[in-house]
């Protein structure tokens, strides 16, 4: 008989967002979890606790949580919303510590005065600082990322890991068993028009696949996929071989591409004449249902129609093409074409929160706004924009509650002046409308509680999510040391 705990926890609300029909909303709900999976989902009633408590007996642990409700029932009542924690199909984990940094620039910009810095700074350095950390620079970086995805509900990610940190694959994957979260890494890459010192050959991108799949025997909660950075920044050499890859491991494909106009024009006129980037992958074999495009900002009809007839996927990422003011892509033709489409907020350094709620919102608002159509991206559809369909995206078991998936799920603390009133009628509407985002009041991946009461918890091995904080405040301080000695960066792309 399987030994591992079972976890009870009763909702004042439950969104199961599950099969025959995702819209159901439950008044009283429960979700049972033996270990990491899902055994039960339904609405509470005194037989169902009963029932729970005489098979189970003591081994049946109760989350009990400040939220509940004084009664004497066997399960009590927590007066909050269950749901499943949240999917993030497209972020950089290693951009946490870069909030703040160079606004008011255009993406290619960007890259050049923070994200490249920064990343180099502590590839650079990384004997040093980790001297004076305890622990790499880049270890710390990454997880404390992991902290903010727990605090904002996102427990599954797929974590783009650009520029410099692709040489840097067991850290990434340290920062996520640690913190129990479920990741997929698509190990970055260029061969051209970017830092020189990063350029690959296609062998040197091959090489370090094969050796990310030895870090990931060892890994419970960590999967390595290809994803070279750029459209502009890789080419067929380079991108051909890592898809057959790809195709030989099973695994998915991921690349930025058409992320801002003057890039996604400069791609077209000057470095694959004639095609914008989704025509030149389609060309080069690389678009398949396996293949997930972030951005995706430029995107004409023809693009549309290659999209839909290949199968790829696309991650809409609303907060970070606002701020670097790159443009919004054509969602909803998009979504009229049958392409999948997730909603996320790519790293920190653009977006500056992961806040995946207000990337749901940002999307719908300007969606709403620009057809002059109030009707479009109900909040449903939103919620599942961050929880169903990234996770089909991602080929994973989560983002629904149903037996026998994973048991990833968050409660949403209604003791908030913003979300009272809360009704069935205006659940899913306050939710995605009248968050602020810092609702999330606990978190459980894998039946393991990793927030508690609005706190994030210390992770598996022992950090704790203070130790994180300090240390990225002070690698964040001599980072700015850093920059005012270092030679400016430039050359990124279009930014020439
Ligand atoms: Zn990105």
């Amino acid at each position: 008989m399987d030994q591992s705990p079972l976890l009870i926890c009763r909702a004042r609300f439950l969104l199961p967002l599950a099969e025959p029909d995702r819209t159901r909303r439950i008044r009283d709900g429960y979700v049972l979890s033996r270990g990491d999976a899902i055994l039960e989902v339904g609405p509470y009633n005194d037989d169902v606790g009963r029932r729970l408590h005489e098979a189970s007996g003591s081994e049946l642990r109760i989350l009990h949580t400040r939220r509940e409700v004084p009664s004497s029932d066997a399960i009590p009542l927590q007066d909050v919303i269950l749901l499943p924690a949240f999917v993030k199909a497209h972020g950089h984990d290693h951009e946490q510590p870069i909030i703040g940094i160079a606004k008011e620039e255009p993406l290619t910009a960007w890259l050049d005065h923070a994200v490249n810095p920064y990343t180099g700074f502590i590839n650079a350095k990384r004997a040093e600082l980790t001297e004076r950390l305890g622990c790499t620079p880049q270890l710390v970086t990454y997880l404390m990322a992991r902290v903010c995805d727990i605090h904002y509900g996102i427990t599954t990610s797929m974590v783009h890991h650009c520029n410099y940190n692709k040489y840097h694959c067991e850290d990434i994957a340290r920062a996520n068993e640690a913190a129990g979260t479920t990741m997929i890494v698509a190990i970055g890459g260029q061969d051209r028009f970017y830092t020189p010192e990063l350029l690959d050959k296609p062998e040197d991108a091959l090489r370090r696949l094969d050796a990310a799949l030895a870090i990931q025997t060892s890994s419970r909660r960590t999967r390595f996929v290809p994803g070279p950075d750029q459209d502009f920044s890789n080419s067929r050499a380079v991108l051909v071989p890592q898809k057959a890859w790809a195709r030989a491991h099973g695994t998915l494909f991921h690349i930025h591409s058409s992320e801002e106009p003057k890039t996604t024009r400069w791609f077209t006129e000057a470095i694959e004449p004639g095609l914008t980037p989704v025509e030149y992958f389609d060309q080069i074999g690389i678009l398949d249902a396996a293949t997930v495009l972030a951005h995706q900002v430029n995107c004409g009809p023809r693009d549309i129609e290659i999209l839909a007839r290949t199968g790829a996927a696309v991650v809409h990422n609303p907060l970070a093409n606002t701020i670097l003011g790159s443009g919004m892509p054509p969602v909803v033709e998009m979504l009229t074409a049958g392409i999948p489409v997730a909603i996320s907020t790519d790293g920190s350094g653009s977006a500056d929160n992961q806040d995946i709620i207000a990337a749901a919102r940002l999307a719908a608002q300007y969606q709403k706004a620009r057809h002059q159509d109030a009707t479009l991206l109900p909040s449903q559809q939103l919620l599942e924009m961050i929880t169903v369909a990234p996770n089909r995206i991602l080929r994973m078991n989560q983002g629904e509650l149903t037996p026998g998936r994973q048991a990833d799920w968050i409660l949403i603390d209604l003791a908030r002046p913003n979300l009272v009133p809360t009704r069935l009628d205006n659940l899913v509407e306050n939710l995605i409308w009248a968050a602020d985002g810092s609702e999330v009041d606990t978190v459980v991946a894998r039946g393991r509680l990793l927030k508690h009461d609005g706190v994030v918890l210390p992770f598996l091995d022992g950090t704790t999510p203070a130790s994180v904080m300090l240390r990225v405040q002070s690698l964040s301080e001599w980072f700015v040391e850093y920059r005012e000695a270092a030679p400016a960066l430039s050359g990124t792309g279009a930014n020439r």
